[in-house]
């Protein structure tokens, strides 16, 4: 680290990042506006972790990893992308259009003139797929989430044994809550804890009419969240250093009385990872620098880090702490795989006005056809005839897809099976028989999310650790929200918080 007084490193205390996903991003941003010297080091070349791009060869293009869309009620999102002024790289949906398989559409749109509990309420009336008694049933099984409280045996029990409570209709399952359920929280109602839905229902449907208003990106991921993410952030004085994997923490244990408030030398007083005294005679841990890949040992305050979970593991184990990681039971976490079904038409699917649209049948589950680069790609597809970009989500896909369908290989027949829902679904944009599919591409990620089961979603490691100069952050951290890309937000500016209390340093934010 760059020579600096003892004065002016109290006031502006050195912090690492290590991961420049959107945990890392919103923990950096904030630390910045927080009075603390940010470097982030990142293992990869570019910002952004899984809501990344990746390049496909064929087309020529930039395609999402995953198409990344957030709601009105992502407030902390919402509010770095302003931050960072990425709000012009995304178009608002207030409309969510739904198609069947048969060609039935409908449609929901919430009023602006009803209170925050009854906004969706006149389009729920008119919903085409359920019956009446079955809307009128689920009304007010909406409104009953958004009533009741908590209840002590709630943590334990799935979304599903609370329907069976309530004897819910198959087609309301079909029809409504498992396309709500597994696009917001990747997960099938037989796994998914009561409380993380509940959770979800108070957030976004009963929330107010801006919270269900679908926020979807109109360029790459990368040109968000790496390319212009990172002119911002080093536009606040952060440095980034890509291709630079953190390996392990250097740390040690000090003993209390021995602790000189100046912060001087501890050297004799201290057990650390290099040494081999008993852990328990001493207290306030502390991180004393973190180890590259290459080797290299660098030194800071404060340390905050944004990693998944599995990378978390491997640098507590490669810095000897793996009584750490044990308390925590990891092995509760359970990951959720998202399958992403890329294609390229030679026209669009989707009528002009729409960018998404649910999917009720299966397997794939939501349709999108952002407007994003819509004049290069008509550009692209007159020079090239590459065709019209689509993709197809199908979140939980580990639960809904058989093995084979998961792999590459054997990804064929699912781009089969997806294609023949789109013509079953939008009969009049395959009726001329001109419609083709040009080029298609099936990516898998199987750590996409982690499954917000009743065994983990409400016990979650916090951001504090036992550490007095380190914090956690990161989707799977205790957010009280799914994995996504709220949670990873909310999870890096609070850690911020806590460490803005460690560094005594007040106010700003
Ligand atoms: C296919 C898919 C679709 C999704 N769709 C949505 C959606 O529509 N809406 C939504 O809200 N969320 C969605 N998500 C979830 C969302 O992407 C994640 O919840 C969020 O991006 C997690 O951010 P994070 O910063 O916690 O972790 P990550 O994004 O995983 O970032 C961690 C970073 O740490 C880096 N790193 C790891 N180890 C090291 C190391 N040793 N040293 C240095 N750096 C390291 C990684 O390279 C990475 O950049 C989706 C995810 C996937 C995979």
């Amino acid at each position: 680290m760059s020579s600096i007084s003892t004065t002016d490193l109290r006031v502006y205390p050195s912090l690492a990042i290590v991961g420049g996903g959107l945990a890392g991003i919103a923990a950096a941003e904030s630390a910045s506006r927080n009075g603390f010297r940010v470097t982030l080091f990142e293992r990869s070349r570019i910002l952004g972790g899984r809501a990344a791009s990746l390049f496909d060869p064929n087309t020529n293009q930039w395609i999402d990893n995953g198409q990344h869309i957030a709601l009105g009620c992502c407030t902390e999102l919402l509010d770095l992308n302003q931050q960072l002024g990425l709000t012009r790289f995304f178009e608002q949906k207030k409309t969510i259009p739904f198609a069947q398989i048969g060609g039935k559409h409908g449609m929901i749109t919430p009023t602006t003139w009803l209170p925050n509990r009854w906004q969706f309420f006149p389009a729920f009336l008119t919903f085409p797929f359920l019956s009446l008694k079955e809307r009128f049933i689920t009304g007010l099984l909406l409104r009953e989430l958004g009533t009741q409280k908590k209840e002590s045996e709630s943590e334990s029990r799935t979304f599903a044994e609370w329907l069976r409570t309530k004897k819910v209709s198959v087609n309301t399952i079909k029809k409504f809550w498992e396309p709500f359920i597994f696009s917001t929280l990747s997960e099938g109602i037989e796994h998914v804890s009561f409380d993380a839905v509940q959770q979800i229902i108070r957030d976004s449907f009963l929330a107010g009419h801006q919270a269900m208003t679908f926020h979807i990106p109109t360029v790459p991921l990368q040109t968000i969240y790496h390319e212009n993410t990172a002119k911002q952030l080093q536009n606040r004085g952060i440095e980034l250093h890509f291709f630079k994997r953190v390996k392990r923490f250097l740390w040690e244990f000090q003993t209390d009385t021995e602790t000189d408030n100046n912060g001087s030398d501890t050297q004799s007083n201290t057990q650390s990872n290099t040494q081999s005294d008993t852990q328990q005679q001493y207290t306030s841990p502390k991180i004393q620098a973190l180890e590259l890949a290459d080797g290299s040992v660098w030194s800071f305050d404060y340390y905050l880090l944004a990693v998944p979970l599995s990378q978390f593991w491997k640098i507590m184990t490669n810095s000897g702490l793996e009584a750490y990681t044990e308390q925590l039971a990891l092995e509760r976490f359970e990951p959720g795989t998202v399958t992403t079904i890329h294609l390229w038409f030679n026209r669009r699917i989707l009528p002009d006005e729409f960018s998404h649209c649910v999917l009720l049948g299966e397997p794939g589950q939501f349709l999108f056809c952002p407007k994003r680069n819509e004049k290069s790609e008509r550009d692209n597809y007159e020079k090239n005839n590459n065709g019209i970009y689509h993709n197809v989500v199908i979140s939980a896909s580990h639960r809904l897809l058989s093995e084979h369908e998961f792999t590459s290989r054997g990804s064929f027949g699912l781009v089969e099976r997806v294609v023949q829902q789109l013509q079953k679904t939008f009969v009049r944009s395959f009726q001329n028989k001109t419609t083709q599919l040009m080029f298609h591409r099936v990516t898998t990620h199987f750590e996409a999310v982690f499954s917000p089961n009743p065994a983990i979603y409400l016990e979650r490691p916090e951001s504090e650790t036992p550490f007095d100069n380190l914090v956690l952050a990161g989707d799977w951290t205790q957010t009280k929200l799914p994995a996504a890309l709220e949670g990873a937000v909310r999870s890096g500016r609070h850690a911020v918080q806590i460490l803005k209390k460690l560094a005594d340093i007040d106010g700003i934010d």
